[in-house]
């Protein structure tokens, strides 16, 4: 009867383990009255509402991901809010959805964002303010590491969908990616300014690819984080 007992135990703490859930923000960029970029009648809202629902979609089977929207329907919504949204789901990871636009009609390629890396602040008079500043900049760091391997894998994982070409990795001065307390990326994910890849971006089977793409990195993340 007590071996069954810890038998049980065991068994209880190796499910437990097993079921260890990562909860994902997906912020699909603009909304409402905010169109964001518009080529005609292509708008930035539009598409990265329509690729955060589709990566929601992906999940539906998955115990083990919960993917939050800040906004699941065609809404205005504050950068603020998106903050206070993510913190009260209390979320492992943020990505947030943009496409880009340029004056120059031939830009075109994905484009990760990253946060910035931390200032050190100069000595103030309090020791303790100064600790406390030091400790901040170390967990900012390791977030800003934690986002760098997302970054790696989503621009791994984007060769796959062939939507658009991933481009560049780099830090970038975007208040959802800077203010949040966990790792974040901002995911341009094409630009609308340039027709081709505008029209590839609104089909629907291209933003299935691309959802399957961030599915993809977003489980190399949590195997990783389980590891
Ligand atoms: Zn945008």
């Amino acid at each position: 009867m007590w071996k069954l007992s810890v038998l049980s135990l065991i068994l209880l703490l190796c499910t437990q383990s097993r079921s260890y859930s990562l909860t994902v923000v997906v912020d699909p960029g603009h909304g409402g009255g905010d169109k964001g970029a518009v080529q005609g009648t292509i708008k930035e809202a539009d598409i990265t509402l329509n690729v955060a629902l589709k990566l929601a979609a992906e999940f539906s089977n998955d115990p083990s991901v919960k993917i939050i929207l800040t906004r699941p329907a065609n809404t205005a919504l504050s950068l603020k809010k998106r903050i206070a949204l993510n913190e009260s789901y209390k979320g492992d990871l943020f990505i947030s959805l943009h496409v880009n636009a340029s004056i120059d009609k031939r830009a075109k390629g994905a484009d990760f964002y990253i946060g910035h890396s931390p200032s050190i602040e100069p000595p103030t008079v309090s020791q303790n303010n100064r600790v406390d500043s030091i400790v901040k900049n170390v967990d900012r760091t390791i977030r800003l590491y934690q986002s760098q391997f997302l970054a790696s894998d989503i621009f791994d994982t984007w060769k796959d969908s062939l939507v658009t070409l991933p481009r560049s990795i780099k830090q970038g001065p975007f208040y959802v990616i800077n203010r949040n307390k966990i790792p974040s990326l901002l995911v341009e994910l094409g630009f609308i300014t340039n027709t081709p890849e505008a029209l590839e971006l609104i089909k629907e089977e291209n933003q299935t690819l691309i959802a399957k793409s961030l599915h993809k990195a977003i489980k190399n993340f949590q195997s990783r984080k389980l590891n």
